[in-house]
């Protein structure tokens, strides 16, 4: 983890990966994301801020889960949305 990586990034021992690759809020709607984003709080694996709904960023807003980790292959690195904090892992 970086030095600048905030407490709530810096809690997470075992990055939560996506048990499917798909955005769970899209597929029940039939919408298309771009990239997947997983909850570290809660595993939900939700659309990034280029698709069109915006889920990940959505969900963590309702629900104050606060980190999000890039569900796409090859990506390895975590997002704080309060403390707009970025690491790579
Ligand atoms: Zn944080
Ligand atoms: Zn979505
Ligand atoms: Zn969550």
């Amino acid at each position: 983890m970086s030095d600048e990586a905030c407490a709530h990034i810096e809690s997470i021992n075992d990055v939560k990966q996506p048990e499917r690759r798909e955005c769970e809020e899209c597929v029940k709607i039939g919408a298309r994301w771009v990239h997947l984003r997983t909850c570290q709080t809660c595993d939900a694996t939700l659309c990034c801020d280029s698709s069109p709904n915006r889920h990940a960023t959505k969900h963590a807003h309702a629900t104050e889960h606060p980190v999000i980790a890039s569900a796409e292959p090859g990506e390895r690195w975590l997002y704080c949305y309060p403390d707009d904090s970025f690491a790579e892992y």
